[in-house]
């Protein structure tokens, strides 16, 4: 039934696995095959339920027979062109239909491969722009504790996880951090956004403050932090930052690599929040997670301030190689199209109440100290076992998977984040499996 591919090799020793404790996993690998809707399979045949959207990507579920069409119909037509100083349709026909769904403004799209490309992108877009509007000494970035921005060095400078950033050096200069909004103590079990600290928002001041608005070019946050643990803002929080970087002419970031594309129950979370930030940063969901490709979206103002410059020069001296890829647009306008005409950019609101009751019906569940959850996300954090602060959600992961779903864990935080095509049915299994799960482990 396996074709050559996925066959496992006899030999897992080349590649180097991301984010992968490889030599654990290679003592007792697991092996994914296939693929289809809501469902894995592993080598052995077994089915097993996506709880994850694989890395928060599939969003329309797996192997959509319109998004692999489209890619093989593209891949025999035009496989790929240049796209400096040339171009193809496929581009800007994808950069159109994005445009058009995008937040009230955000007029513009620039290609890139992934979503640390689309953070690194759009921190540049943020520091050329004050440049070329003649404010040079707007150099700071403001980023957050337990934020995730992907993995290039500018990410890892905004973001605020100690692992991603103790290894590599001194990372980008003038940077500083805001505090997380994660509460335990007022907030835990709390259903979407949180009641307690939106008053956090005032710590930009502080730090505006600290440095004098004239050189601070932009805050970046994820509305909803997703693989830190699905932090969700507080009531208020998210309209009180945008209001300060107003005051004082600063941009705002929203990386909206997990929440963009249906995730919380709206096109964006811009949309589902009400605060449209300056420029947006997506990845994953924009090609069903099928194709490498990230796009980041930035106002008509941002983009007009470029364009604004002397003529035949390169406005923004920056790109790739694959920007605009014309396989992954053809995947991505598929994956545009099926989202659209199954109403999966607004069905995370639809299944929200019941995605919320089943969560929270695992409260009081061996080892639970907190349930969050928004649109069709959930966190389920579980109390450590002294000095292992990891052990017990990655037991968790493995009886997951030997019971046929996939859970993803962050410390000791099991993220859930499914296909938003899962039935009401799949999201009771899907939780009825956790729950025994839960039982199970020590
Ligand atoms: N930003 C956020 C908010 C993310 O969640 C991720 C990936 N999980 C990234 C950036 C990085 O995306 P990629 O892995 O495609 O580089």
């Amino acid at each position: 039934m396996l074709d050559r591919q996925n066959k496992r090799p006899n030999d897992l020793s080349a590649f180097w696995m991301p984010f992968t404790a490889n030599r654990q996993f290679k003592e007792t690998p697991r092996m994914l095959v296939a693929a289809k809707d809501m469902h894995f399979t592993a080598e052995d045949g077994r089915k097993i339920m996506d709880g994850t959207a694989g890395l928060w990507c599939v969003n329309a579920g797996h192997c959509r027979p319109k998004i692999t069409e489209a890619i093989q119909k593209q891949a025999a037509e035009l496989d790929y062109a240049p796209a400096f100083q040339m171009g193809h349709p496929i581009a800007f026909e994808f950069a159109n239909r994005l445009a058009a769904m995008a937040p009230e403004g955000m007029d513009h799209v620039f290609f890139t491969n992934s979503g640390s490309e689309s953070v690194d992108t759009a921190l540049k877009i943020a520091l050329a722009y004050h440049r070329v509007k003649g404010d040079g000494s707007r150099f700071r970035l403001i980023g957050r504790e337990r934020g995730y921005h992907g993995v290039n060095f500018g990410g890892i400078s905004v973001g605020g996880i100690v692992s991603n950033r103790k290894m590599f050096g001194t990372l980008l200069t003038g940077v500083d951090h805001m505090p997380h909004t994660h509460l335990p103590g007022e907030n835990a079990f709390t259903r979407g956004e949180p009641e307690h600290g939106g008053d956090l928002a005032d710590e930009l001041e502080r730090i505006v403050a600290l440095h004098d608005a004239s050189t601070v070019a932009a805050v970046i946050v994820e509305p909803v932090a997703g693989s830190t643990g699905v932090l969700i803002p507080p009531k208020g929080y998210l309209k009180r930052l945008r209001d300060i970087c107003d005051k004082h002419g600063i941009l705002l970031i929203f990386d909206e690599v997990i929440t963009g594309f249906g995730r919380l129950g709206a096109p964006f979370a811009a949309d589902y929040f009400g605060v449209v930030p300056d420029i947006m940063t997506t990845a994953k969901g924009v090609t069903n997670g099928v194709i490498p490709m990230g796009a980041v979206f930035v106002k008509k103002e941002i983009h007009d301030a470029f364009m604004n410059g002397p003529e035949h020069l390169i406005e923004f001296f920056h790109g790739y190689t694959y920007s605009g890829n014309p396989i992954a647009c053809a995947a991505g306008l598929a994956t545009l199209d099926t989202y659209q005409e199954e109403g999966l950019l607004t069905r995370a609101s639809e299944l929200a109440d019941h995605w919320a009751d089943a969560l929270h019906s695992l409260k009081g569940e061996p080892h639970v100290i907190d349930i969050r959850n928004i649109g069709l996300v959930g966190a389920v954090e579980l109390e450590s076992i002294p000095g292992e602060p990891t052990k017990r959600a990655f037991s968790a992961f493995l009886k997951a998977y030997e019971r046929g779903f996939l859970i993803r864990t962050t410390g000791d935080i099991i993220a859930l984040s499914p296909p938003l095509i899962i039935s009401r049915g799949q999201i009771d299994e899907l939780i009825d499996n956790l729950r025994d799960v839960l039982r199970m482990i020590d």
